[in-house]
């Protein structure tokens, strides 16, 4: 951990990338970053998924480990509040995007 630039915490439960589905909501204090970040470990509807551990990890490093998939995944949770992961299209879709399909 970096004292300067390690603040804010996200949600994460698991942590096998990709990560698979994030949420954004507003920060409700200075040390929230307002994520929650679902890897796939596991997917919702798998058993066991209700029991994966959920740690507070700060974003920062987060972002640091992750790689151009997750970052750009936080980029686009923070505009849409939910992005969910494609595997078969390689894309980030959100909630929009699944009504249009
Ligand atoms: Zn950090």
């Amino acid at each position: 951990m970096n004292e300067r630039s390690c603040d804010r915490l996200a949600l994460v439960v698991g942590d096998k990338p990709p990560a698979m589905s994030i949420s954004w909501e507003p920060p409700t204090s200075p040390y929230d970053s307002g994520y929650v970040v679902f890897f796939s470990d596991l997917l919702p509807d798998e058993p066991g998924f209700d029991d994966l551990p959920t740690q507070p990890v700060c974003l920062h490093c987060l972002v640091e480990d992750g790689d151009e998939q997750l970052g750009r995944g936080l980029d686009l949770a923070r505009r849409h509040r939910q992005v969910d992961w494609d595997p078969h299209t390689n894309e980030w879709y959100t909630a929009a995007d699944w009504t249009r399909t």
